[in-house]
């Protein structure tokens, strides 16, 4: 498990993990990793560090979880350093930051950039994985992380005659280096989701004409946006320790807030509105948290869904544009709520204008419109705010090869199935960082990073210990985890929206609900005790290589 047990010659290419992607996963992977001594190398398909925040820089792109909770909590020094400028950090700032922990932590000499990881395939007699890049080269590794990302396989719709268009294409979720200039143009915006409502605003101010083509009108709350001030970073800075232990182990969703202690009927009419109004008022993700019954009660959720709807009408002057943005497909909260700044006062500027693709679907792009119920609409670009491939996008594009030859996307092909989401029967020594079956995308993702992370290092390392040369997750309590993931989210109305939660934009992929739903402190938790029971539901196995340790994993079922 060391590189010193490898020839110098060897010692180049083989490690004692890889890890696939140098964002905010991949790059404390690394930290951690380094700091206990193992060997690593990361390979990142982007020309830098920062996943998400290299590749998002379409207008207006910011994050929707307040900058001084998202951010890394392992280093004190950093948490207290670091000035985040706004409530809610632009993701050239976020960027900035990735970048400064890469320097502050002398990152980059393990990173090889511009590289993608195609293929990884295991060796059962070497218990190793074979992990070939797109320059070419096979290089071994003990271990593999995949820290690929939730949100970083940007999705290009299947739209007829797209590939016909004469002007620039552009998706938020691939968008230039370059600065985009739309002063002057016409421009059509497809895609109502979080991207799409941060973008429309910032695009309108600078276009002709901005024509936004929406499928389904999402729920947005205001940002509320604001510098911070120095007072504002302090008070967080000196209240950490509790602001960070609250969001790991009492938040459901990562995020240091008030919670809920009664249900939406539990109050009068006026008392709820006003209830509403006030978390309307401050902005942000917390206006969910008015209620502890809103994502479990559809009558509890239509009195918020209400409220939004409300709000909505007394913004938008025309009321069939209102109308029209008012979403009734789904409980609130259920496909991710967006936060905006003046997305819907947007639409009473008279350069907007709103297309509904719901009940007449984009019937054609040609080379200079888009087509809708028979009427060309001129545009001179186009940006897809059209979502990504979710949580299983980035790994199912590697090539990833288990016992017997078996690829991890056969075995996911009717959904994925990971214990804790944190490993795939069949696959050894291969570990997803925020991978589906984990509260991932339901939570504060620095949060739920640092416990994958955290996890991963404890468990490497205490294999080290023990001369294990693989764990695995058992098939049994595999079925299990899965099971209770389902169970979970079925309690409550996720998977009554057709969310990308569920695999639902993809017209292939099959529908179950992927994240874990239970709260990232309990399932923090469950992962702990685990890990305390000797990775109660893991198959160990002992390093030939080394008689005389522990061999098979204590509490482990033996591999058949
Ligand atoms: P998204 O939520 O999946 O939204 C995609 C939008 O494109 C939806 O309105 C969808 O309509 C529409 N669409 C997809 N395919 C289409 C087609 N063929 N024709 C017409 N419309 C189509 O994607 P996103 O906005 O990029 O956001 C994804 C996630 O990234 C968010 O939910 C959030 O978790 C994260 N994110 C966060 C931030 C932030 O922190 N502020 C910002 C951006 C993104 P349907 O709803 O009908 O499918």
């Amino acid at each position: 498990m060391s590189p010193a047990q490898s020839s110098p010659a060897e010692a180049a290419e083989t490690y004692d993990v890889v890890v696939v992607g140098a964002g905010f996963a991949g790059m404390y992977m690394l930290h951690r990793l380094r700091g206990l001594g193992f060997s690593a190398r990361v390979y990142e398909q982007g020309g830098g560090v920062g996943g998400t925040w290299y590749w998002n820089r379409y207008p207006g792109a910011r994050c929707d979880v307040e900058s001084m909770q998202y951010s890394y909590s392992f280093s004190e020094e950093l948490q207290q350093e670091w000035d985040w400028s706004e409530r809610y950090a632009p993701q050239a700032e976020i960027l900035k930051y990735a970048n400064h922990v890469a320097d502050r932590f002398d990152l980059r000499r393990d990173i090889q950039f511009d590289t993608r990881v195609e293929r990884a395939v295991f060796d059962e007699r070497g218990k190793r994985w074979s992990v070939t890049i797109s320059d070419g080269r096979t290089v071994q590794a003990q271990f593999v992380v995949l820290a690929t990302g939730c949100l970083s396989n940007a999705r290009k719709p299947d739209i007829n005659g797209l590939e016909n268009f004469k002007g620039p294409v552009y998706h938020t979720g691939n968008w230039p280096h370059e600065p985009v200039d739309f002063s002057g143009q016409r421009v059509g915006l497809i895609g109502t989701g979080s991207s799409g409502i941060q973008s429309a605003p910032i695009i309108a101010e600078q276009a002709k004409h901005l024509t936004v083509f929406q499928r389904t009108a999402n729920f947005s709350i205001p940002a509320r946006n604001a510098a911070l001030s120095a007072g504002d970073r302090d008070a967080f800075r000196k209240n950490y320790p509790e602001v960070r232990r609250f969001a790991r182990e009492v938040a459901r969703n990562g995020i240091f807030a008030e919670q809920p202690d009664r249900g939406a009927l539990d109050d009068s009419d006026d008392t709820r509105r006003g209830k509403y109004e006030k978390r309307w008022e401050h902005g942000g993700l917390t206006f969910m948290y008015a209620y502890n019954n809103l994502g479990l009660d559809r009558t509890a959720n239509d009195t918020a869904a209400d409220f939004v709807r409300g709000k909505i009408t007394e913004i938008v002057k025309d009321p069939a544009t209102a109308k029209l943005l008012q979403p009734n497909s789904h409980p609130i909260g259920t496909k991710r709520i967006c936060i905006d700044t003046d997305y819907f006062v947007t639409f009473n500027r008279p350069n907007v204008s709103l297309v509904d693709i719901k009940t007449t679907p984009i019937e054609e792009v040609t080379a200079h419109t888009v087509r809708v119920a028979g009427k060309d609409h001129e545009v001179d670009a186009l940006v897809l705010a059209t979502g990504f491939d979710a949580m299983t996008g980035s790994v199912a594009k590697i090539d990833i090869r288990g016992r017997e030859g078996w690829t991890l996307n056969q075995k996911w092909a009717e959904g994925p199935k990971t214990y804790l989401g944190l490993m795939s029967a069949g696959f050894p020594n291969l570990f997803i960082i925020t991978g589906p079956g984990s509260p991932s995308v339901l939570s504060n993702m620095i949060v739920s990073i640092e416990q994958h992370v955290d996890w991963i290092a404890d468990c490497l390392t205490n294999m080290r210990k023990r001369g294990l040369a693989t764990i695995e997750a058992g098939g049994d309590a595999e079925e299990k985890w899965v099971a209770h993931v389902n169970e979970v989210a079925q309690g409550t109305l996720y998977p009554q929206a057709n969310s990308w939660y569920m695999g639902a934009n993809i017209p292939s992929k099959p529908r179950i609900f992927m994240p874990y739903i239970g709260g990232v402190g309990t399932y923090r938790r469950i992962c702990d005790e685990v890990a305390a029971k000797g990775y109660e539901g893991f198959v160990m196995e002992a390093d030939a290589a080394a008689p005389g340790r522990d061999g098979v994993g204590q509490g482990c079922m033996t591999p058949a």
